[in-house]
């Protein structure tokens, strides 16, 4: 067998019956839009991601910090991994839950508008915490 052909078969390997019920739930199920499809990207900005591989389904955190006018992606944090044989979907949307309330905690407002923000979406002006928009518009202004 030609082995591009192997490599798109094994990419199109479906996720087990559990896994993929697991998946769809967090699709459809969830107040926060999703994106992705082996990994699903939670809310906008990036709350949680779940990763569905190896049989099971692992939480993540996303690390990105903003520096210099670039988003930085940084290796995401985990939160817990949730076996597709021995776990159940409670055990998943509790460790999402979990994640997304610690995401949260970690916003910030801007200082100028009150916006909350992730805290790669906040740069400083002059020591206050800042937004992007409001950044930019200072740009512009000076
Ligand atoms: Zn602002």
């Amino acid at each position: 067998m030609p082995s591009k052909l192997l490599d798109a078969l094994l990419l199109a390997m479906p996720l087990s019956p559990t896994l993929e019920s697991w998946r769809q739930h967090l699709i459809n199920h969830l107040n926060y839009p999703v994106q992705g499809a082996q990994s699903l990207f939670i809310g906008d900005p990036v709350l949680v991601i779940v990763s569905f591989q190896h049989g099971q389904a692992e939480v993540l955190l996303p690390a990105m910090e903003w520096r210099h006018h670039d988003m930085q992606t940084t290796k995401p944090t985990s939160q817990g991994v949730v076996d597709g044989n021995t776990g159940t979907l409670e055990q998943l949307l509790a460790l999402v839950e979990e994640g997304i309330a610690l995401r949260l905690k970690s916003f910030h407002e801007c200082s100028h508008c009150g916006k909350r923000c992730a805290p790669e979406e906040l740069g400083s002006l002059m020591g206050d915490p800042t937004c992007r928009t409001c950044l930019k518009g200072r740009r512009v202004l000076f």
